[in-house]
């Protein structure tokens, strides 16, 4: 019966073509005969990023780090890698990489701190780890995959966490490693705004730009996976916790449907589970990978007043970038093609 609903799906697959949806607009890729070997996309975060308020230089070197990144998981894939490595070593470049939200770059907390989240799930073994709240670990990507492998948990927060990343040897950094002056100028921003009105300084803010880091990877084994890593939202205070380091809110992988990477306003993203979401509209209502996001992104997150948008790559090598909000950063890789974006198309 399975095989059947397979044999189905991929004769409705190779007859319509491998299908590439990207923000508002569905890019309908040339036909392939048969899924690629292998096929990654990537996030920067999304939110209210425009064209007319970015610099032109800005725009360059975002889409730099976006196509090096995507090099860094071709490099594993095409050699032969795991989906599960090539998650990660694009996510460490992301997290080195200044330009975003995670790891270096990251938002500065209410108090002035960085606070960092991430998560990875293994579509294979449905394993995941994840991590929250860390200030010193200088790739919580990493963190996050050592608590999937070397410990009996998922997921870990604060000073425990930070133990355990210091038993297993991880590098540890200065806090200052992770600062930098545009997102500590962005803190101020915001909380002077929220000293005039409580809202526009607060995670409300219309003007809010995400920056969060992910990726889905599928490798020549037909294994899917999936990371997010974050600093969260500028001002959060209480230790607060995004949907990144949240299974199945932030990121989820299953070899049986696909894999999931969030990046926008936390809070709905958790309320509506929506990485696992889609996950459960193909397992169980057949939806295909662009009917489930379409939906919950598109439909589901807009009626909800949830902004962002999310990556998701399925078995077969079809990629999903739907996003709600002005703009996300985004890319994907396939043998022979690769995307890079940043704006509604
Ligand atoms: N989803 C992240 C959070 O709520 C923020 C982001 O995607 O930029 O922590």
């Amino acid at each position: 019966m399975k095989n059947l609903a397979t044999f189905c799906l991929l004769t409705i697959i190779i007859a319509t073509g491998c299908k590439t949806t990207d923000g508002n607009s569905t890019n309908t890729m040339k036909p392939t005969s048969s899924k690629p070997a292998y096929a990654m996309a990537i996030h920067g975060g999304a939110g209210a990023i425009s064209k007319a308020n970015m610099p032109p230089e800005k725009e360059k070197e975002y889409k730099a780090a976006l196509d090096s990144a995507l090099t860094i998981g071709e490099q594993i894939l095409q050699k032969g890698g795991s989906a599960m490595d090539a998650v990660t070593q694009t996510i460490v470049f992301l997290e080195n990489c200044p330009l975003f939200n995670a790891g270096r770059g990251a938002v500065f907390t209410h108090e002035g701190k960085n606070e960092l989240d991430a998560s990875i799930m293994d579509g294979t073994s449905q394993k995941a780890g994840a991590v929250g709240g860390v200030t010193t670990v200088k790739n919580p990507i990493r963190l996050a995959r050592a608590v999937m492998e070397q410990s009996a948990h998922v997921l870990l927060t604060g000073q425990g966490a930070e133990q355990f990343a210091r038993e297993k040897g991880l590098e540890m950094v200065d806090p200052k490693w992770f600062f930098t002056q545009e997102r500590w100028d962005g803190l101020q921003k915001a909380l002077e705004a929220e000293k005039k009105d409580a809202r526009t300084g607060s995670l409300e803010s219309a003007d809010y730009k995400f920056g969060t880091v992910g990726c889905v990877a599928l490798d020549q084994n037909g294994h899917l996976a999936a990371g997010t890593s974050t600093g969260g939202m500028t001002n959060k205070r209480w230790n607060r916790l995004g949907d990144s380091p949240i299974i199945g809110a932030g990121t989820y992988a299953s070899n049986d449907a696909c894999a999931v990477s969030c990046t926008g306003h936390g809070e709905y993203f958790i309320r509506y589970a929506v990485a696992y979401d889609i996950c459960a509209q193909m397992t169980y209502g057949g939806k295909t990978l662009e009917q489930a996001t379409q939906h919950t992104v598109m439909e589901k997150l807009v009626a909800k007043g949830g902004s962002g948008g999310l990556i998701a790559l399925d078995t077969l090598g079809n990629i999903c970038q739907p996003f709600n909000s002005e703009g996300m950063y985004r890319g994907w890789v396939k043998p022979g093609q690769r995307y890079v974006g940043i704006y509604k198309e």
